[in-house]
């Protein structure tokens, strides 16, 4: 008492506040976007601080991007100050690792695990999708891969999936699952998924691990939990607990805030389960509502709410603002991807030049990473200032993944799939022969890869021709040179930047012509600069965080984490979860640096763009089969999905929206006309100031763009129903800039279709192939193309259609 605790609730409306003041049992806070939701949930651990004397060490906030946590850690010490440091503010993945790393010989793990990425599981799994001799037609690495991360969302070991399959790929898969395991084991890595099963794991298994966590962490808040799965909703389970601990504490407190709406993880395996059981889950638990949106203009809410309830089965929920109406909503329909880049580029510098925004305020929305390199083009082109999140997936490319790959090699010497990744990268004579020799004799003298490594070098392996023996004796001598500067603490940007020179990587790169190489050379040397910046910054928070005031809990509460701050394995395990989430290379998990105090576009996916808000949005590639996206034409569970990401981007907006499509966009090394997103039509009309049409003779004159109609050459007109899909090849032969396209496609009639075959038919548009009979000329499919109909069609001729 005494304090005054007014500023933490003054700005508050009465719900948030309800909210923010609660105490004891489990609170859910479900919302719409904007609601302050995660305002609510940063202002609540504030005040858990600042009025109820809770140490930060007891709290633990999960979030869903390292930038997210960025964000709220921030806002926390701004409103209490930097002793709210100590509290853990993390993605799942983060907080597992950390929590991985402490518990590492519980879980007779070695605390220098590797953590592989989903590109480096897919390789792991093609090594035993090999070794098992699976005709990788049916088993692709990527199926199978998929297929395990699915199994370890539900938390379901190699037994149990072997026991549950149905079928002869699920049984094969399991099989897989079960090596696999072993493999990661054997390279002493976890995968993304094992981060979280391993640490339920460890609670379930280790009930005095749980015990001592439950007792620490007094507050467990958890932002974004319409995108939590199984495992992770099992693991926040066992971190509260459900009922008093051994020592007689009460359930930590549980606040969990999220939209059902905006659930879009269904993919990997997020389920809204969670969110809508959570009374049953947590029986005596608390719901608040928070109906108003402080975010956005009236006109961009009535448009999102007009998206979203087209979804079946959903809460509705009555969301309003006091902001007014705002501007109306700008549409465009460009000719083309590049005529769309354009607009949007050109608009954004006219509302700069007017003063009516800073670039930093604008941001770009596009369904799929690969739509970012026409904005990009055309932003270089016309200076505009930009930064890409979550596309350039600079963690991704191969040079940038090779270095690490030595790095992860010098950390943990059994780590199996990076090991293999660099045996001859460059080039030095240690040939898929040599490697295979290598494997052979680790797996019958069960024996890691890298012991066989050292076996080679010994003379131990008769079959390796002496060629590769020695080849690989100077591999080996080579890492071990590298790992004494590990051993002597060289700093990681040090020790990165012997591993390209000794390896010959950069000489090797400098020497090249292609001009893809220097972007190489620059991305390696930006990876450098990750690594000395993260060295800087682990010295920096070094020298902070001497002193503590709260000395009777802090000593159990401070941090005696395995990774040595500043050390290889922690710069390592800072990139893993880096690039994980954001993909922006930065040591500290914020966001790039800006330009100058105008700041930058910032160009993603409507997925990264999650719990963000920017003044200025623009909706790109609105066209049936790019957004929504192809996958889901056809699949109502999908398209639900689809649409809660049409309100994501929608509500991102806070004064000005844009939605554009353009007539005809490349795909597949082919120019497709695409007819207009379908939610593009569920805006209401008033809502939208169209500037631009599609050109006359493809385009009726009012409406939504939805009525371009005219197939084959051109001649049809009329149809413009609503869900009738059609589309424009007259445009497309006129509207694609580049002037590729052409009527040739049509000569690849589809003569053989199978069930499940995707196409795109000049009448009724995007379909899939339900049925075939008949052979040669008189095959026929039955193709459902959704609410145009299911519609059997003689497959001779000059069918006007295209298999996808
Ligand atoms: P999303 O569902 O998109 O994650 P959210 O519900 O988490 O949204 P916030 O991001 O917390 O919403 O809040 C949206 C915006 O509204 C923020 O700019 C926030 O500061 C502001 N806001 C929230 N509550 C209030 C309030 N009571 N008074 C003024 N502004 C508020
Ligand atoms: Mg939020």
């Amino acid at each position: 008492g005494g304090v005054s605790h007014g500023p933490l609730l003054d700005d508050l409306n009465p719900a948030q506040r309800a909210a923010v003041e609660h105490q004891g049992r489990p609170l859910l806070i479900v919302a719409g976007a904007g609601s302050g939701k995660t305002r609510v949930l940063t202002r609540r651990i504030a005040y858990l601080l600042a009025a109820r004397g809770v140490h930060p060490g007891q709290i633990m906030a999960i979030t869903f991007t390292n930038k997210a946590a960025a964000e709220m850690r921030d806002r926390v010490v701004d409103l209490v100050g930097g002793r709210a440091g100590a509290m853990w503010v993390s993605t799942f993945h983060s907080m597992c690792v950390r929590l991985l790393r402490r518990e590492a010989k519980t879980l007779e793990l070695t605390s220098n695990f590797s953590i592989y990425d989903a590109d480096d599981s897919r390789r792991l799994m093609a090594l035993v999708g090999r070794d098992l001799e699976l005709d990788p037609k049916r088993y692709s690495a990527r199926a199978l891969a998929n297929h395990v991360s699915n199994l370890k969302n539900e938390l379901i070991d190699p037994d149990a999936a072997a026991d549950a399959a149905a079928n002869d790929f699920e049984r094969r898969a399991a099989e897989a699952y079960r090596e696999y395991q072993n493999r990661l084991a054997q390279a002493n890595a976890l995968d993304f998924d094992d981060l979280i099963a391993r640490t339920v794991e460890l609670f379930q298994a280790f009930p005095d691990v749980a015990e001592h966590y439950r007792r620490r962490f007094r507050h467990v808040l958890v932002d974004e939990y319409q995108d939590t799965n199984h495992a992770q909703y099992t693991l926040i389970r066992e971190l509260v607990g459900t009922g008093p601990t051994e020592s007689g504490l009460p359930p930590s407190e549980l606040c969990v805030v999220g939209d059902a709406d905006q659930s879009i993880y269904a993919f990997r395996g997020a389920t809204i389960r969670n969110i809508e059981e959570f009374e049953r889950d947590f029986p005596d638990a608390r719901t608040i509502l928070l109906e108003q949106n402080y975010r956005s203009t009236q006109t961009i809410l009535s448009a999102a709410n007009a998206v979203i309830s087209r979804n079946p089965g959903r809460r509705e929920k009555r969301l309003w603002t006091d902001a007014g109406q705002g501007e109306r909503i700008v549409g465009y329909v460009a000719d083309s991807e590049h005529d769309e880049a354009a607009f949007v580029a050109e608009e954004i510098d006219a509302l700069v030049d007017r003063g009516e925004a800073k670039y930093s305020d604008v941001a770009v929305f596009y369904r799929t990473n690969n739509q970012s390199r026409v904005f990009e083009e055309i932003f270089i082109r016309l200076g505009l200032p930009y930064r890409v999140v979550g596309g350039v997936r600079f963690y991704e490319r191969k040079e940038v993944k090779d270095a690490l790959a030595y790095l992860r090699v010098l950390a943990n010497p059994e780590d199996t799939v990076s090991l293999r990744r660099i045996l001859n990268v460059p080039k030095r004579g240690i040939g898929e022969r040599a490697e295979a020799v290598v494997a052979t004799h680790a797996e019958r003298e069960r024996i890691s890869f890298a012991s066989a490594l050292r076996d080679a070098v010994a003379g131990r392996i008769p079959l390796l021709n002496p060629r590769s023996q020695k080849a690989i004796t100077a591999f080996v001598e080579l890492i071990d040179g590298l790992r004494e500067l590990v051993d002597e603490g060289t700093d990681v940007a040090d020790v990165l930047e012997a591993v390209l020179d000794r390896t010959g990587y950069r000489a090797e790169l400098e020497g090249s012509d292609d001009p893809q190489d220097a972007s190489r050379l620059e991305n390696l040397d930006e990876l450098v600069t990750v690594a000395r910046e993260f060295t800087e910054f682990a010295r920096s928070v070094g020298e902070d965080t001497g002193t503590s005031e709260d000395t009777d809990v802090a000593t159990d509460f401070e941090d005696a984490d395995v990774a040595e701050p500043g050390s290889l394995s922690a710069f390592l395990e800072r990139v893993s979860l880096v690039a994980d989430a954001d993909s922006v290379p930065s040591p500290d998990g914020e966001g790039a640096d800006e330009a100058d105090e105008d700041g930058v576009v910032t160009l993603m996916t409507v997925h990264t763009a999650k719990g963000l808000e920017y003044p200025v949005v623009f909706c790109t590639g609105w066209e049936d089969g790019v957004f929504p996206h192809l996958r889901a034409l056809g699949e109502p569970k999908e398209l639900a999905e689809e649409r809660r990401l049409a309100y994501v981007a929608i509500t991102r907006a806070q004064r000005r929206l844009y939605v554009s499509r353009a007539l005809v966009r490349n795909a597949w090394g082919q120019p497709m006309s695409n007819p207009a997103s379908r939610f593009l039509d569920e805006i209401p009309a008033e809502l939208v100031d169209w500037r631009r049409l599609a050109p006359s003779g493809t385009q009726r004159e009012t409406g939504t763009p939805r009525a371009v109609t005219t197939w084959g050459r051109g001649v049809g007109t009329g149809v413009t129903s609503s869900g009738v899909r059609t589309t424009s090849f007259q445009a497309a032969s006129r509207g694609a800039r580049s002037s590729r396209p052409n009527e040739s496609w049509k000569n690849k009639v589809p003569l053989k279709l199978d069930v499940g075959d995707r196409v795109n038919h000049d009448k009724y548009g995007l379909g899939t192939v339900v049925a075939t009979e008949g052979v040669g000329p008189r095959t026929t499919a039955t193709i459902d193309f959704g609410s145009a109909g299911t519609v059997r069609l003689m497959l001779i001729g000059n069918v006007p259609m295209v298999k996808l």
